[in-house]
């Protein structure tokens, strides 16, 4: 993964843990069959069973799903670490404007919470975007994971076995 384009879920796991960003991008992956976990199975196996999904373009980026008036959709269960899903989208829309994809908007939708959030990319965000991709560049390039601290949401993580054990 280290040689490819940054994806979504890199660009997610910036904001929620850097280690964690260190690990899957190293393709180490752990079992995890948490409850969270099979609940987002769940999720996305029940909700806007009438889209076509997970539309992968550039074998890079998985959109969950579109719909109209150009709005591409991220479906979450919580919002738990909306900053990190809402940066995520912005890494879509930035994504595809590179491409020449231009006038989309991003819409995070919590079904489970029957809410949604409108995303939007500025030129501000563009640049931030690019200053996240060089730290993740970095942060990936390392020969062992950062040390970060012990975060709340830990002991419902794959990894927290393998950090903190
Ligand atoms: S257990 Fe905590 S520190 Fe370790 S990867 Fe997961 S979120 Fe990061």
């Amino acid at each position: 993964m280290l040689n490819k384009e940054i994806t979504g879920m890199q660009v997610y796991y910036y904001f929620v843990c850097k280690k964690k960003l260190w690990y899957f991008s190293h393709e180490i992956s752990m079992e995890d069959n948490s409850e969270n976990v099979v609940l987002g199975k769940i999720l996305d196996e029940t909700s806007y069973k009438n889209k076509s999904k997970h539309i992968m373009i550039d074998d890079t980026i998985s959109i969950d799903f579109l719909s109209d008036h150009n709005i591409l959709h991220e479906v979450k269960k919580s919002r738990k670490i909306e900053e990190a899903s809402v940066w995520q989208v912005k890494y879509y829309l930035y994504f595809l404007k590179k491409r020449g994809v231009e006038n989309f908007k991003g819409k995070i939708d919590y079904p489970l919470l029957k809410q949604s959030k409108i995303v939007e990319l500025t030129e501000n965000d563009e640049k931030q975007i690019e200053k996240i991709l060089n730290e993740i560049i970095d942060i990936i390039s390392l020969d062992l994971p950062v040390k970060v601290e012990k975060k709340k949401f830990c002991k419902t993580c794959a990894y927290y076995e393998f950090c903190f054990i």
